[in-house]
């Protein structure tokens, strides 16, 4: 499939139904990201168990492709350990910013993002919620992150 269509097929799809939509209470760690381009404001939630991320969850508002990016991002690091989100986090960063870099099979759902690359006033919407994530794993305290 063409990263196009899978681009436009997968956006709509978790935009219309997000994945891990909802709150998840303290003690879970939370950070709030918000791109002033766009104003696309949202919040991460990530319940850990030792190294791993037992939950993952978003809430907030924001254009299409700032939803679902949160949405697939929530599918492809639950139940991974800490350092595999930090993988992912760092692959999808590549992917978004790098016009040329590859995009690996192992991406999965995720390779969709690359489709972001056509439209570089996007790409903040898309890469704020793994800022937003890296920086709740990163603090127990809740943090703010703005791609500003
Ligand atoms: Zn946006």
């Amino acid at each position: 499939m063409e990263i196009r269509d899978l681009y436009r097929d997968v956006i709509l799809d978790h935009n219309r139904q997000p994945r891990n939509f909802g709150v998840l209470v303290p003690p879970a760690r939370q950070a709030t990201g918000h791109n002033p381009l766009c104003g696309d404001r949202l919040e991460v939630y990530v319940r850990l168990e030792g190294e791993r991320i037992a939950e993952v969850s978003f809430e907030g508002k924001g254009c299409a492709i700032s939803v679902a990016s949160a949405s697939l991002m929530t599918e492809a690091v639950k139940g991974r350990t800490t350092a595999e989100a930090d993988a992912i986090y760092r692959n999808i960063h590549h992917v978004l910013t790098a016009h040329d870099a590859p995009v690996e099979a192992s991406l999965g759902k995720l390779a969709a993002l690359a489709g972001v690359r056509d439209f570089p006033a996007r790409v903040k919407c898309a890469s704020l919620c793994w800022h937003t994530l890296h920086a709740a794993l990163a603090a127990s305290e809740p943090q703010s992150v703005t791609t500003e």
